[in-house]
C-alpha cells in the first residue's frame, strides 16, 4: 500500500516537472521564432532578450524581447499559448481555454500581458530617460491559438500573432520613419545588456557585433565597405528632411540594403 502511494507522488511529482520543462521549452520556441522575425526587419536595430529590469520599489520584471529599431523601441511580450484566448484591456486577468478529452474546456487564468508590458515599458523610460523616444508595446500569441475575444480601449497596445508580427512591425515601422540614431541605438543596446543574464564574455561580443553592424569596414586600399550586406559605400547628399544638402554615406546597393552612415 505504501508503495503504491510512493509510486502516485512520484509519478505526480514527474508530471509536475515534465509540464513545468514543456511549458519553459515552448516558451523559449516561441521567443525563438520571434527573435527570427526581429532579425528579418529591414533597417538599424538591435534586439535584447530576456532582460531583468529592476522594478521602482524592488525586484526585477522580466522582458522577454525588445527590438531597439531606427523607428523606436518595440517592447514585446511573447505567449506561446495553444487553444482560444479571451481578454479585456481593462481586466486584470486573462483566460485560456482548452479542450480536454471529455470535451469540455479547461480553462486557465494569465496575467494581462497589456499591464505586463505597461510596467515593461515604465521601468525603460526611467532606465533609458529620453522622453523622444516612441515606445511600442506588441503582445504576441503563437499561431496554434485563437484570440477569440478581446476587448481594446486604448491605441497604445497591438496583439497579434507569429504569423503577423513582421508585417505588422515593417508596417510600423515606414509609417514612422526614423526616429534613433545609430549611436543612441547603440547606447541603449549597451545599457540594456547589462541587464540580460548574458555571461559577460557573451555581452562584450554582442555589443562588439552590433557596434561592427553599424560601423562602415575601411578596406586597405581606402574602400568604404557596407558592413550589413558587403557592397560599396557611396558619398550621397541627403535631399530632404532636417539634414537636407549634407553629404552621408550610403550603400551602393540601394534600395536593397539601407545602410547609411553619417560621418
Ligand atoms: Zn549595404
Amino acid at each position: 500500500m505504501i508503495s503504491l502511494i510512493a509510486l502516485c507522488i512520484l509519478g505526480a511529482f514527474v508530471a509536475a516537472i515534465l509540464a513545468a520543462v514543456w511549458g519553459k521549452d515552448k516558451g523559449q520556441a516561441g521567443e525563438m521564432q520571434i527573435y527570427n522575425v526581429l532579425e528579418q526587419l529591414e533597417g538599424q536595430k538591435a534586439i535584447i532578450s530576456n532582460c531583468y529590469l529592476p522594478l521602482k520599489d524592488s525586484g526585477t520584471t522580466e522582458v522577454d524581447l525588445i527590438l531597439i529599431h531606427e523607428s523606436g523601441i518595440y517592447v514585446i511580450e511573447s505567449k506561446n499559448y495553444s487553444g482560444w484566448i479571451f481578454g479585456s484591456e481593462n481586466h486584470k486577468y486573462w483566460t485560456q481555454s482548452l479542450p480536454n478529452h471529455s470535451g469540455q474546456a479547461e480553462k486557465y487564468q494569465f496575467y494581462n500581458p497589456l499591464w505586463q508590458n505597461e510596467t515593461h515599458i515604465r521601468c525603460l523610460k526611467s532606465l533609458l530617460q529620453n522622453n523622444e523616444v516612441p515606445y511600442y508595446s506588441y503582445v504576441v500569441f503563437g499561431n496554434n491559438c485563437e484570440i477569440k475575444n478581446l476587448h481594446l480601449v486604448s491605441n497604445r497596445h497591438r496583439v497579434t500573432y507569429y504569423r503577423y508580427l513582421l508585417g505588422e512591425l515593417s508596417e510600423n515601422a515606414r509609417s514612422v520613419g526614423r526616429c534613433l540614431t545609430d549611436e543612441q541605438i547603440n547606447a541603449f543596446y549597451a545599457l540594456l545588456l547589462k541587464f540580460t543574464d548574458a555571461s559577460d564574455e557573451q555581452k562584450a561580443r554582442h555589443i562588439e557585433e552590433v557596434r561592427a553592424k553599424h560601423y562602415p569596414i575601411i578596406k586597405p586600399d581606402g574602400t568604404w565597405i557596407c558592413p550589413q550586406c558587403g557592397g560599396r559605400l557611396v558619398p550621397r547628399v541627403a535631399r530632404q528632411g532636417s539634414g537636407a544638402g549634407k553629404t552621408f554615406w550610403g550603400c551602393s546597393n540601394y534600395p536593397k540594403c539601407h545602410f547609411i552612415y553619417n560621418k
